[in-house]
């Protein structure tokens, strides 16, 4: 910290700015730092298989899988919301009606250490999966992942507030965060205190890569300065783990293309770039095979845990703690008030499914 700090202090005197203010800043940086690592290192991989293990024997049990609307949804979000509570983490569900069908979203909230106003950090994985799949990568993975990062957030409190979020009807279009992401810019107040949204969507894929969602990387990039120190909290993360990223296409088709049409700044990982062979670039820093899908099973009766990665999960959690933390006792300036462009949203969702199809 001594080095860091002798290397900003000429930095202060050109700036006109006091010693004392740059040394909070500082200060700041450091817990920041120690918070993330604290998280990241935190997170079992003993208790994160058995998330992913317990959702998929629910699903079983109750159908086969976890479609808007089917009793294995239901039996899962009973299950989410048995293990937040005896936690001591508050849940709600957010119900919404698409299509003239009903759902519903979970909602937690962690309170930040900076008492009621705090600034608000958001992460968030779909829960559902496609009729006839048990949707153990597709994602059972991020909601297991979610639910471990609420273990470890309640262990070791936050400036800011968390709200971790499991979506209903993703798989029918994005319906559970759009219906979030509209209340939610319909409410100023609120809307101010939401400074960043992480999206788990795929994180244990058997032929894996860890990429971390990056708009400069893609056709657009319109994108509010804040989503830079996500991405840097998102690779801080992953070489925390010792492990390599690559940049991804954030236009997958997942929950945070809402929150992204808001013009709220977005970021998050995943074991798979979108549906294309693996390349041997990623199979030289990743290992797998390429020329193979990442996600074989994808959509399919036969995405199961056994045939997913442990290692990929517990890696990108990590990396997933890792900046959440950071992001949570550092919160980037809340980016400003834009209508939301729910179209563009949809269109991308769309666009990403035409791909995978
Ligand atoms: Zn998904």
């Amino acid at each position: 910290m001594r080095t860091r700090a002798l290397t900003i202090r000429p930095l202060a005197l050109m700036l006109g700015l006091s010693l004392g203010s740059m040394a909070s800043a500082v200060a700041a940086a450091d817990a920041a730092a120690d918070l993330a690592v604290r998280w990241a290192d935190a997170v079992s991989g003993a208790q994160l298989a058995s998330n992913w293990a317990e959702l998929e024997q629910i699903t079983l049990a109750h159908g086969g899988d976890r479609s808007a609307g089917s009793a294995g949804y239901d039996a899962s979000a009973r299950y989410v919301e048995a293990r937040l509570r005896a936690m001591g983490v508050t849940v709600r569900r957010e119900p919404f009606t698409y299509n003239g069908r009903a759902s519903f979203n979970l909602i937690a909230e962690i309170a930040g250490r900076a008492g009621a106003d705090a600034p608000v950090v958001m992460v968030g994985s779909h829960l559902d999966s496609v009729p006839g799949s048990p949707g153990a990568d597709d994602n059972g993975s991020g909601s297991s992942a979610v639910l471990e990062i609420a273990r470890v957030a309640m262990l070791d409190r936050a400036a800011s507030t968390l709200h971790l979020v499991w979506w209903g009807a993703e798989e029918s279009g994005l319906n559970g965060s759009i219906h979030h992401a509209t209340q939610l810019a319909m409410d100023a107040e609120r809307r101010q205190r939401l400074r960043v949204y992480l999206n788990a969507d795929m994180v244990g894929s058997p032929n894996y890569i860890f990429g971390i969602y990056d708009p400069d990387h893609a056709s657009s990039s319109d994108r509010p300065a804040q989503e830079r120190l996500i991405r840097q909290a998102l690779r801080d993360g992953l070489g925390h783990t010792g492990s390599p990223s690559v940049s991804i296409s954030p236009y997958l088709g997942s929950d945070h293309l809402p929150f992204a049409a808001c013009g709220i700044a977005t970021g998050g990982l995943a074991s798979i770039p979108g549906i294309r062979n693996k390349t041997t670039e990623e199979q030289a820093l990743f290992g797998g095979e390429a020329g193979k899908r990442h996600s074989p099973n994808y959509h399919r009766p036969a995405d199961r845990v056994d045939a997913g990665s442990a290692t990929a999960q517990l890696t990108l959690t990590r990396a997933l703690a890792y900046a959440l933390g950071h992001l949570a006792e550092q919160p980037p300036e809340a980016t400003p008030a834009t209508r939301c462009n729910l179209r563009k949203a949809r269109q991308q969702w769309q666009q990403a499914r035409a791909v995978l199809h």
